[in-house]
């Protein structure tokens, strides 16, 4: 394809020669691609401020060489504001599109994906919502898309319904004390993580930091890390938080 014309959400970027910069997106409907936006870094340049990690934009991009395209034409779709007024939800963000970049499917568009991406953006730009658990549940809501979700509502070895005293994301959910594997869970964060997958997640997220939020937050990043079968570093950090890199 020449040309395309695309919503998008910038995983990440990087400096390419003096003035321009390389941005990784992952679009609607053409899934991940490489995007050179040329003098983007000049002061003058009409891409300024667009082509950053976590923005939301509609994009117009020709084909280049290889699997690189160019961009002609980038804006807002949503300038996103209060996230980007909170480390907390910057750092939050970055945990999403870290996982969704390791996701090995260059060329492969998936719709689904792209609107988990866009919702997860909107949830952390809104300021009814605590960011604390919107990677693990976009973790969770990423699994389920796969077909991979934990099982939380019995023994994954054995079907008791319980008591359910480990989680064990190598063998995919929460184990009985005679089957018990990976780590132990609390019965908080067993009830944390049933509401997150059982469709309470708006309400959870309303919640400053419900009890269990730690144990479900690492869980959710050994879920996710089995998975994709690789450490995650931003997926895994708890700790605040470093001011945005910048290139420029
Ligand atoms: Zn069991």
């Amino acid at each position: 394809m020449r040309e395309l014309q695309d919503d998008a959400v910038v995983l990440r970027t990087y400096k390419s020669g003096e003035s321009d910069r390389i941005a990784v997106l992952w679009t609607r409907q053409h899934g991940k691609v490489r995007v050179l936006a040329r003098g983007i870094r000049k002061t003058t340049s009409k891409l300024g401020g667009t082509l950053e990690p976590l923005a939301y934009v509609n994009v117009h991009l020709v084909k280049s060489r290889g699997d690189l395209y160019i961009a002609r034409q980038v804006q807002h779709r949503e300038r996103l504001t209060t996230l980007r007024s909170s480390y907390a939800r910057i750092n939050a963000g970055y945990a999403v599109v870290e996982v969704v970049d390791a996701i090995p499917s260059d060329d492969v568009a998936d719709e689904g994906i792209f609107d988990l991406l866009a919702r997860v953006l909107l949830t952390l730009d809104n300021p009814e919502f605590e960011p604390s658990l919107v990677p693990a549940s976009f973790f969770f809501r990423l699994l389920a898309h796969d077909g991979s979700e934990p099982v939380v509502d019995c023994c994954v070895n054995c079907g008791r319904e319980g008591p359910l005293v480990a989680f064990d994301a190598q063998v995919g959910g929460t184990l009985c004390s005679e089957c018990r594997s990976g780590y132990s869970i609390s019965p908080e964060a067993l009830a944390l993580v049933r509401r997150i997958l059982g469709g309470d997640l708006g309400a959870v997220l309303k919640e400053a930091s419900p009890p269990g939020t730690g144990e479900v937050m690492t869980l959710a990043s050994d879920s996710i890390e089995q998975h994709f079968g690789r450490r995650l570093r931003a997926a895994r950090s708890t700790a605040p938080l470093s001011p945005l890199p910048t290139d420029r």
